[in-house]
């Protein structure tokens, strides 16, 4: 059988961290079994649902390669849900209520108060005839509620939590329409994801009572339900649920020069027993991709980790990958010399500059000045196209060494200095041939 997943984000505002996670989770449990992965907007919300939203989602969903095989909106869908409606008044299981939202939060404040779990009373359900038409007549519409069958058991094994199960009797049965018609999450949910053949639900352990109901939900329509996998949510390093997450998104991920693969390797194994490695493709996060190695403790999040992995990316970044998005006139020679030093590739500015840009060179101390200046004289004269291994660097310290006597940090870091304005970066070998003899010398001038 086919494994079918969706991601069925409502679009009441940006997709953030949490919702890319589970996201990335469905598309790779589709992939690793070579199945189908859908997006479904969850628009049934007219009011709070916005169509920039939608294409945001798209967006952000395309910048991760997290590319659906097909896309289904609820706003589109309504007259299925109408009809799945009728079947379930016919069986009895949606009934009629009127309490006001006042009324129904003081009779949980009572039951909680008792220390009771504060499960709606069913009252409606005595509501005679005669009493809705009254209702009818003075022009107050019901909103509708499913029952929930308390002789059934519900249970199911959670592809994350294992074995689950839940008393009838300490749910509540969910309001599944409002008095004006429009429709709550649940049912449109359960009847979509029986139309669209969907075998795995995937989503966070915050839906663990809804899918209580919602199993259910598939067996009064006469359908057998998807197996339900629930992971566990997502928390900051700091150890909390964090603010912070709920705003992190694809924007400031872009914003502060990340790959996306560094961010799909990271959710992609957080909080399961898996490595966090730096993968290059989907593809193989999908080949590793594994249900059983969550675990239930919620999954850390952490910036220095998504940068490590970042770095990790961008060294094994091919020119032809990034030549896009490198300053004007950077070469393939500069960015493979650059490469290991970058965390991001927008990083690559600041080395371009050292190769080929204006350096400010720091005030040097008294003896290297005289150092430098022997050095600015033998590097004008040095052979820069010389084909011996370390070219160009290695002659200039070898001829160094031999004048002055120098070596060590001493031989190199007034020369690191000079020639690049600091005292870290790549390799000298690679570098010096880069800057060039006309730079490299005015540069060793100017430092005297
Ligand atoms: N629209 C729902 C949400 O964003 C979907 C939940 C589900 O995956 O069923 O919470």
């Amino acid at each position: 059988m086919t494994i079918i997943t969706r991601f069925a984000p409502s679009p009441t505002g940006r997709l953030h961290v949490g919702n890319i996670r589970t996201a990335l989770h469905n598309f790779l449990l589709a992939k690793s079994a070579g199945g189908r992965f859908m997006l479904r907007i969850d628009d049934t919300d007219a009011e709070r649902s916005q169509e920039e939203y939608v294409d945001a989602i798209r967006r952000d969903l395309g910048w991760l390669s997290l590319t659906s095989d097909a896309e289904e909106r609820q706003s589109a869908r309504l007259a299925f849900y109408e009809e799945a409606f009728e079947k379930l008044q016919q069986s009895n299981r949606v009934y009629r209520c009127y309490e006001t939202s006042q009324e129904l939060e003081l009779r949980r404040k009572v039951l909680l108060g008792r220390g009771l779990p504060p499960i709606y009373d069913r009252a409606a359900l005595s509501l005679t005839e005669a009493d809705h038409a009254e209702k009818a007549a003075q022009g107050i519409a019901p909103h509708w509620r499913f029952l929930i069958d308390r002789d059934e058991p519900i249970a199911w094994e959670d592809g994350v939590r294992g074995p689950q199960k839940f008393e009838g009797d300490r749910l509540s049965d969910p309001v599944i329409r409002r008095a004006d018609g429009s429709w709550l999450y649940m049912l449109p949910s359960a009847v979509d994801d029986i139309a669209m053949g969907i075998t795995d639900v995937l989503r966070g352990e915050d839906h663990v009572s809804n899918t209580a109901v919602q199993l259910q939900m598939f067996t009064a329509m006469g359908a057998i339900p998807p197996r339900f996998a629930h992971e566990a949510l997502l928390i900051g390093s700091e150890g909390k649920l964090s603010k912070r997450l709920g705003s992190l998104g694809v924007d400031a991920f872009r914003e502060q020069g990340l790959e996306p693969m560094a961010i799909n390797s990271l959710l992609a194994r957080i909080g399961t027993s898996q490595p966090i490695v730096a993968e290059t493709s989907l593809a193989v996060l999908a080949e590793g991709f594994d249900l059983s190695t969550f675990g239930r403790a919620p999954a850390r999040f952490d910036d220095a980790e998504l940068l490590r992995l970042n770095a990790q990316i961008v060294h094994a970044m091919d020119y032809a990958e990034v030549r896009g998005i490198l300053p004007e006139g950077m070469d393939e020679a500069a960015w493979l010399a650059v490469r290991p030093n970058l965390e991001k590739v927008s990083e690559a500015l600041e080395w371009w500059t050292v190769i080929a840009g204006e350096v400010a060179v720091p005030e040097m101390a008294e003896e290297d000045r005289a150092f430098l200046a022997d050095a600015a004289t033998v590097a004008d004269e040095l052979d820069w196209d010389g084909k011996e291994e370390g070219g160009a660097w290695k002659t200039l310290t070898g001829a160094l060494k031999d004048r002055t006597g120098r070596k060590g940090k001493t031989l190199f870091m007034p020369l690191r200095l000079a020639l690049t304005g600091m005292d870290h970066g790549p390799d000298m070998s690679v570098l010096l041939p880069l800057i060039g003899r006309e730079r490299a010398v005015a540069r060793l001038r100017s430092a005297v």
